[in-house]
């Protein structure tokens, strides 16, 4: 299995100021891909730490990656220090020299001398283009090692890895390369101890793969990897277990790999040719801000009404108030009025509706912290279902919202909405 090790630089992220979530974002994807991340380190923008840190990378890994200090300051010494490990000079790029002049030029700016050093490379260097800022990044082969330094801002380092960097690293340590096959199965609706229980024998008896478990945000994720004689043996040997485990696990399983909860259900809507609408109480918009977290989420999506308060719940969605003084805001019956009443409104096939106690107050004895109701209406009638969450509010929030967008991808996928 190849190896990558990553090296994240700039002061700020020692002060605590910034969190290193490049190397977060680096980690999945390379995992993904089959490549092993052996190790990271953080270091300032100091010429030895990074020196160290680099050298460290080389010394155990096929693949180091840096990200930060790619800027025109004195500081940003990362791609200078990385060619000083490898011993490789740097040349000046006439083209990037050129771009850098258009980008101030476009900005009606003179671009001052400084960020010439930002168009100096190694003669063999790939450049990896930044549309969304002036340092560009770099991938270079050298000595049976791979090197790429990239910027700092998530939001350059990120398009730049996905359209430039992957494809490279595919084709020079992709599928052709590697014997090992990989998958993630995505779970929902089970803790950590119960997956576990459940595949114990699979556990004990993984027949030549290894199995991780990940808790994360309430969904577990399972990520399985092979390694067979070839390729295609890996995958044989992965397809089997990914069959044993689906026998268990049926249809808490709801993705594979980059699938996530809402993508899954708008794929369902999208294919049965349904619209959703949402009455948003204890979540605050939250399941709407997961469905239009997708571009085109409008073919599906009619969008939501947070109504937070008894008024906006009479006033919006035209709740009849008996129900609230009745049985409470976080009730069955109000539930069901909310998702009744949004569908309506918008005339959508299906209506869901969340109202529950996120806390930390405002729980009682019959109706603790932690317990939300759940309401979908679609021509099949209206289902409520009673749910209870143990965590803070934001954690409560979130797997109201997750268990909303779940239990409409069983029903879609039973044809019971
Ligand atoms: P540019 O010249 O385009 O700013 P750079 O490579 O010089 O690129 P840095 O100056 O090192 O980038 O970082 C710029 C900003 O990017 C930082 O202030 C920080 O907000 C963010 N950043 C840097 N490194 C990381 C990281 N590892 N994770 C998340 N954000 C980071």
């Amino acid at each position: 299995m190849y190896k990558a090790y990553l090296v994240s630089t700039g002061t700020e992220l020692l002060l605590g100021k910034t969190i290193d979530t490049n190397s977060v974002f680096l980690a999945e994807r390379l995992s993904n891909m089959g490549i092993k991340v052996v190790g990271k380190s953080i270091v300032g923008d100091n010429h030895e730490h990074i020196h160290n840190a680099i050298s460290l990378g080389i010394n155990s890994a096929d693949i180091i990656i840096t990200t930060g200090g790619l800027g025109p300051t004195r500081d940003d010494l990362t791609k200078e220090v990385a060619c000083e490990v490898l011993d490789c000079p740097m040349v000046e790029f006439e083209a990037e020299v050129n771009k850098l002049r258009e980008y101030f030029h476009k900005r009606n700016r003179n671009m001052p001398e400084i960020n010439l050093k930002q168009a100096m490379f190694p003669v063999d260097a790939k450049i990896i283009t930044n549309n969304n800022g002036t340092a560009p990044g770099m991938y270079l082969n050298k000595f049976g090692k791979t090197l790429i330094c990239l910027p700092g801002p998530p939001h350059e380092i990120m398009p730049m890895y996905i359209q430039e960097v992957e494809p490279l690293l595919q084709k020079d340590y992709g599928q052709n390369h590697r014997q090992s096959a990989v998958i993630t199965i995505n779970i929902f609706g089970l803790g950590e101890s119960q997956v576990e229980e459940m595949l114990a024998d699979i556990v004990e008896d993984p027949r030549g793969c290894s199995l991780a478990l990940i808790a994360k945000e309430g969904e577990i994720q399972l990520r399985l990897t092979a390694e067979g004689e070839s390729t295609a043996h890996s995958q044989s040997i992965l397809n089997e277990l990914v069959d044993r485990i689906k026998s268990v696990l049926g249809d808490k399983i709801y993705g594979y790999n980059e699938d996530t909860l809402p993508v899954v259900v708008a794929n369902l809507l999208l294919q049965q040719k349904l619209t959703l609408a949402a009455a948003e109480s204890c979540t605050g918009g939250l399941l709407a801000k997961m469905l239009t977290d997708m571009p085109g989420s409008s073919k599906y999506f009619w969008g939501g009404v947070v109504s937070y308060s008894n008024e906006a719940k009479t006033k919006i969605l035209g709740i009849n108030d008996k129900n609230i003084f009745q049985y409470g805001a976080v009730s069955e019956p109000v539930a069901r009025d909310m998702a009744v009443q949004i569908r309506k409104i918008a005339s959508s096939a299906i209506g869901v509706s969340i109202t529950g106690i996120a806390g930390p107050e405002g729980g009682s004895k019959t109706k603790p912290v932690g317990t939300v109701y759940i309401g979908i209406d679609s021509q099949q009638g209206t289902q409520v279902k009673q749910l209870h969450f143990v965590g803070n509010r934001e954690a409560i929030r979130t797997l109201s919202a997750k268990s909303a967008l779940d239990w409409l991808r069983r029903l879609l996928l039973k044809n019971e909405v």
